[in-house]
């Protein structure tokens, strides 16, 4: 469970990025985080993984606050969480078994562990036949589901996505949301955050608005209009 209690996020320069920010996120909820560009989404997940810390507030996952973790508790904290970009950032000279690899390889994995899973997470977003392509060779749906495979090959609790259909056309943005409706159907947590009305108004899962860092609309299965 993630809970922020009034957090408020103010940058050095000044600027209010987030303004007492109150929400529960139950553990298995996928929950989209949409708003206008500077609405504070971005900040929410810095927030989240450690990444900056709030001026005012209080941000718990699983009971424990995160705010006075060091070092090693930081990592073990991100280990917890899986990350996708609106860019994909795949190694460009590493092939897509690699790309995957690589990131159980990071957390010391045993190589007969790598042979077995890899293989498995890459079936798993259907590109078990594109397993020796480089990233270059792959469309942009492609790629980001080598992204996807890579953020869920340690097995996160909590999957944080910024934006993953924003270069993709809209066919493959809905191959990406199966997906993520996959993974979360199998209990992790997906936080996404978007500007995609036409994917929110679609999946209808549960929509939180941020407006000028405040949030301003929390619906359990609501769709998303742009003003
Ligand atoms: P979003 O992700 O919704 O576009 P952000 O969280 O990136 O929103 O930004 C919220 C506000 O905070 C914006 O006004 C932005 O300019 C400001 N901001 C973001 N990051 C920084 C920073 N590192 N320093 C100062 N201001 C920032």
């Amino acid at each position: 469970m993630i809970q922020f209690f009034n957090v408020t996020k103010k940058y050095d320069n000044g600027t209010l990025a987030l303004d007492d920010i109150n929400i529960t996120i139950e553990k298995g909820e996928f929950v989209f985080l949409v708003g206008p560009s500077g609405a504070g989404k971005s900040t929410f997940t810095r927030l989240l993984i450690r990444e900056t810390l709030p001026t005012k507030g209080q941000i718990m996952i699983d009971g424990k606050s995160i705010l006075r973790l060091r070092g090693k508790e930081i990592a073990y904290l991100r280990r917890k969480m899986g990350f996708i970009f609106q860019d994909f950032r795949l190694l460009q000279d590493r092939t897509v078994y690699e790309n995957v690899a690589f990131a159980l390889e990071a957390m010391a994995a045993p190589i007969s562990e790598v042979k077995r899973k890899v293989p498995q997470v890459l079936a798993m977003v259907g590109l078990e036949d594109k397993l020796n392509n480089f990233p270059n060779q792959l469309s942009g749906g492609e790629q980001q589901r080598v992204a996807i495979a890579r953020a869920i090959i340690n097995s996160p609790s909590i999957l944080i996505a910024d934006e993953p259909t924003g270069n993709l056309d809209p066919d493959n943005s809905l191959e990406i949301m199966k997906i993520l409706n996959d993974i979360n159907k199998r209990g992790t947590t997906v936080i996404m955050a978007t500007h995609d009305s036409e994917i929110v108004n679609r999946v209808r899962k549960r929509v939180v608005v941020l407006k000028e860092g405040r949030l301003v609309r929390d619906e359990a299965r609501g769709g998303y209009d742009f003003e």
